[in-house]
């Protein structure tokens, strides 16, 4: 770990460090977050993806999710495979209390608070389906304004949908910064970059809907992810409908 965070602060002084905060429930991690997060190391040269389970994020009834630990757990040994992976804590409950609602704008202005260089960028990465539901999250106007954010493609979405999110009087001027990339739209101070290389169909649901039938996990999530639910015989119940 300390490896990581080392390799990230000596990054190439002269361009800045370049991040990416990846943010979830991770209930499991599988191998859909796994491939995404690879996909934008390649096509952002990411200096480090941190992967942030979140302890009880706003839009799913924290018991209807298997303990923080496990899923911290998780993404740990999912992590251990890739040297730009950082499992992060930066949405665990402090000193176990009762788990505390957290918000992406408030996990970004942190990161942003260590990551303050000149030329430092931060890029938040997302599911296209999380994204269309971008106007539910607390102050997303200004959130889309404080990082890039990398929109992963999921089978089925159409790219136009993107546009349709984001409020007119963030976009740039269309003159200002113009592109033919229809892959990229550009905000007044950041842009939003659709990741269309990546297309899997795994879900955590569907994982844990396998384990409860007893069906193999096999290359639906990391090898050591697969031993690791067997060991601690999760999702064996039926609590997911
Ligand atoms: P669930 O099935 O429980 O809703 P999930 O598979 O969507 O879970 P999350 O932990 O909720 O996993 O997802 C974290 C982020 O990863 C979200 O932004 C989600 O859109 C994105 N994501 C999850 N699976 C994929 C995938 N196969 N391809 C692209 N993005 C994904």
């Amino acid at each position: 770990m300390k490896a990581k965070r080392a390799a990230i602060r000596g990054a190439k002084a002269a361009r800045g460090r370049r991040i990416a905060l990846f943010g979830g429930t991770f209930d499991p991690i599988h191998s859909g977050h796994v491939a995404v997060a690879s996909a934008a190391e390649r096509r952002f040269h990411l200096d480090g993806v941190f992967f942030i389970p979140s302890s009880r994020p706003p839009h799913k009834p924290s018991e209807e999710l298997c303990a923080f630990e496990h899923r911290f757990a998780m993404v740990a040994l999912a992590c251990s495979a890739h040297p730009r992976f950082v499992p992060s804590l930066a949405e665990a409950s402090v000193n176990g209390a009762s788990p505390q609602l957290f918000y992406s704008i408030d996990t970004v202005r942190r990161f942003r608070r260590q990551f303050d260089r000149p030329g430092d960028r931060i890029y938040f990465i997302v599911g296209a389906d999380s994204f269309l539901h971008l106007q539910t999250w607390k102050d997303y106007a200004e959130l889309l304004q404080l990082s890039d954010f990398v929109v992963a493609n999921r089978p089925g979405f159409q790219i136009r949908k993107l546009r349709e999110v984001i409020p007119a009087a963030l976009l740039a001027p269309p003159a200002a910064k113009e592109s033919r990339d229809s892959r990229v739209i550009h905000l007044r101070n950041t842009s939003v970059y659709l990741l269309e290389t990546v297309a899997s169909h795994v879900s955590a649901t569907d994982v844990r809907q396998r384990v409860e039938r007893g069906r193999s996990l096999h290359g639906l999530v990391p090898p050591r992810v697969e031993e690791y639910i067997t060991k601690q015989e999760l999702y064996r119940q039926a609590l997911y409908t």
